[in-house]
C-alpha cells in the first residue's frame, strides 16, 4: 500500500521577513494552521524541530506532547549541516561546509535533553538540515553520534548526485546496517523538498505548484512506495496561510487509495518486518 509520510521542518528563529510572502509568517502561526488542518482531515504528520525555535514557542509544543496526529522530533539545536554539501545547480555551484563531529554531538544532545526537560519526552528522530546526498552512509561516525544520542529514525538521504533534487522515489527507507547500526532506519526525502519546489513553480503559483506534487501521488500509487514528503514551517504558510497545499494534497491522495502515516510506527513496522516478531523497540 502506498503511503505518505508528511514531515515538516519546523526552523524559524526570531520573527522572519520574506520579500516573497504576501502574509506574515512565524513558527506560531504555522503551528496554529496545521494542528487545525491536521485534526480536521485527521491527518497524521511529524513535526521536526530545531531545538532553538522549540524553546521559543515552549508552551504551543507542550501542548502537543502526546497528540495523536502530530508526533514530535527534532532538527538539530540551530540548524547545523551534518556533512558538506556542494549543490550543482542551473550552471552554478554553491558550497555550505558541513559541522564539525563535536558540534553535532553538542548540538544533537542539547535538543534531546530540551525534549527531556521542557516536554517530559523521549525524542526519537531527526531531519538533517539542508539533506545531503547518499545520507549518512558514508559517515558511520556521525551515526555513531545519532544512535548514542537515542535517535532510532532519520531523514538526511533528501538530495541527488548534485547535492540537489529531485530524488528518485525508488529510494526507499533502508537501515544503516552495514554501517554497523542496525536498528537506525533511514527514510529518504524524495522527489522535490517544498523550498526548491516553491522557488521553481514562483512563490505565487499554489496552483501550479500543487499540480505537480500531484503527479508524486500517481507515480507513488502505481509503485506502491512510501513518500517521506518535506514541507517547512514558513514554506508551508507562505502565501497560502491556510495550507490548502497539504488539504488538496490529502484529498488527491486519499481518493487513490494513498494514506498517510508517521514515521514512529512505521519505523516499528520495518523492525518488526525484519525480526519478524512485533517487538516495541521504540519504546523499549
Ligand atoms: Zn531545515
Amino acid at each position: 500500500m502506498a503511503r505518505i509520510l508528511i514531515g515538516y521542518d519546523v526552523e524559524i528563529r526570531g520573527p522572519w521577513k520574506k520579500a516573497f510572502s504576501r502574509n506574515p509568517v512565524s513558527t506560531a502561526l504555522f503551528l496554529e494552521a496545521a494542528k487545525k488542518l491536521h485534526e480536521e482531515l485527521s491527518l497524521p504528520c511529524t513535526f521536526f524541530i530545531c531545538g532553538a525555535t522549540l524553546e521559543e514557542n515552549l508552551p504551543i509544543f507542550r501542548a502537543l506532547v502526546g497528540h495523536p496526529l502530530i508526533e514530535l522530533a527534532q532538527h538539530t539545536y540551530s540548524h547545523i549541516l551534518l556533512k558538506t554539501i556542494v549543490i550543482e545547480k542551473e550552471g552554478t555551484t554553491d558550497l555550505h561546509l558541513g559541522a564539525s563531529l563535536e558540534q553535532i554531538e553538542e548540538e544533537v544532545n542539547r535538543t534531546q535533553e530540551i525534549f527531556r526537560q521542557e516536554l517530559g519526552m523521549e525524542c526519537r528522530g531527526l531531519t538533517g538540515p539542508w539533506g545531503y546526498y547518499r545520507g549518512l552512509k558514508d559517515r558511520p561516525d556521525i551515526l555513531e553520534i545519532l544512535a548514542e544520542a537515542g535517535i532510532k529514525f532519520l531523514r538526511t538521504d533528501a538530495r541527488n548526485e548534485k547535492d540537489y533534487q529531485p530524488v528518485p522515489f525508488e529510494n526507499q527507507p533502508y537501515f544503516y546496517a552495514l554501517q554497523g547500526f542496525p536498528d537506525l532506519l533511514e527514510f529518504p526525502v524524495q522527489g522535490w523538498q517544498d523550498t526548491y519546489l516553491r522557488e521553481n513553480c514562483g512563490w505565487d503559483n499554489i496552483v501550479g505548484f500543487i499540480r505537480e506534487i500531484k503527479k508524486g501521488v500517481d507515480y507513488i500509487a502505481r509503485g506502491d512506495l512510501i513518500w517521506d514528503y518535506c514541507q517547512h514551517d514558513w514554506t508551508s504558510i507562505v502565501n497560502d496561510p491556510q495550507m490548502s497545499i497539504i488539504r488538496e494534497l490529502a484529498v488527491y491522495a486519499q481518493e487513490r487509495g494513498v494514506k498517510f502515516d508517521q514515521y514512529s510506527s512505521v519505523y516499528e513496522e520495518f523492525i518488526s518486518k525484519r525480526d519478524g516478531d512485533t517487538s516495541e523497540r521504540l519504546n523499549a
